[in-house]
């Protein structure tokens, strides 16, 4: 993954939309934020969802291709670290939650690449790990293939948190790929509705127009 390039223009503050590299110094929230804010604090991600960075989520996930996960972990971690400094406040370390992959996905591969890189950057952040703290009870359409304005019915409704399950109050949410908000908003309102503070998104790779 060396030559994957990292995105370092400006972004909208609260879902992370990339604005590109001739930022204003202090960019206003997006026109969706602005019009019905996320659930979630504020995204970030790493790369855009293009070339190299694509083909290996793609090759992981639908030809079981190895992936960067270690590599991936250390860069979140070190954004985390530098960029990102303001999306974790000092005092008790958010708790990586993966978001979970459908059920038959998962039997499938055998694997779920957020929770493989939440592992990952739990054990190089020394941040708590929680891969159990959200299931996933409706997988339905694979969200790739629908428009943005199916994608919010699609995935409503199709989190939880399991009964009893103590969520933490601050949370690291990880995915793979933001694409138009809708499973990353749908995750943190069932975190949200069952106790969490704060929540954080985090993907390795941003669709982009
Ligand atoms: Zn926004």
């Amino acid at each position: 993954m060396a030559g994957w390039p990292a995105y370092s223009g400006a972004t909208c503050p609260r879902c992370g939309a990339f604005y590109g590299p001739d930022p204003p110094l202090r960019p206003p929230p997006c026109g969706l934020c602005s019009a019905d804010p996320p659930s979630f604090a504020a995204a970030r991600s790493l790369f855009a969802y293009a070339g190299d960075v694509r083909a290996a989520i793609v090759a992981a996930k639908y030809a079981g291709r190895p992936y960067p996960v270690r590599a991936v972990a250390l860069r979140i971690r070190e954004t985390l670290a530098g960029q990102w400094r303001d999306l974790i406040p000092d005092g008790e370390p958010p708790t990586v939650v993966p978001v979970p992959a459908n059920p038959w996905k998962y039997f499938r591969r055998g694997f779920n690449l957020p929770a493989l890189i939440g592992s990952a950057l739990s054990r190089r952040s020394g941040f708590p790990f929680d891969p159990l703290a959200l299931s996933r009870i409706r997988g339905r359409v694979p969200q790739a293939r629908l428009p943005a304005v199916s994608r919010r019915e699609n995935v409503e409704g199709a989190f939880l948190v399991p009964r009893r399950r103590k969520v933490p109050a601050a949370v690291l949410l990880l995915d793979d790929v933001y694409t138009s908000g809708a499973t990353a908003d749908a995750c943190a309102r069932a975190l949200k509705s069952a106790g969490a503070a704060s929540i954080v998104v985090v993907t390795v790779a941003r669709a982009v127009p």
